[in-house]
């Protein structure tokens, strides 16, 4: 078991992910998301891609993804998906 600041905090390591198709989209499941803190995935964009009003689920600008999915990964609620 690990014992990684972050699993203290949230549980699970982040997951590893295949590449994303061309084509695919960032959703969020607004009922995963419990909408109570920083969303963690915010910060770790490469484009700033996705946004968060307070701590309201975060958005995606698909305009700007680039489709890494580091987002996916670092969601410690499995509320957001790329596909
Ligand atoms: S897939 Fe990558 S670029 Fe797109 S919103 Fe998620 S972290 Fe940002």
């Amino acid at each position: 078991m690990s014992n990684s600041i972050w699993s203290q905090f949230f549980g699970a390591e982040p997951q590893q992910q295949q590449p994303a198709d061309k084509d695919a989209i960032v959703r969020v499941n607004k009922n995963r998301c419990p909408e109570n803190h920083p969303c963690p995935s915010v910060r770790v964009c490469p484009v700033e891609a996705l946004s968060q009003v307070r701590f309201s689920a975060p958005t995606a600008d698909m305009d700007k993804c680039i489709k890494c999915g580091k987002c996916v990964r670092y969601c410690p609620m499995g509320a957001i998906t790329l596909s």
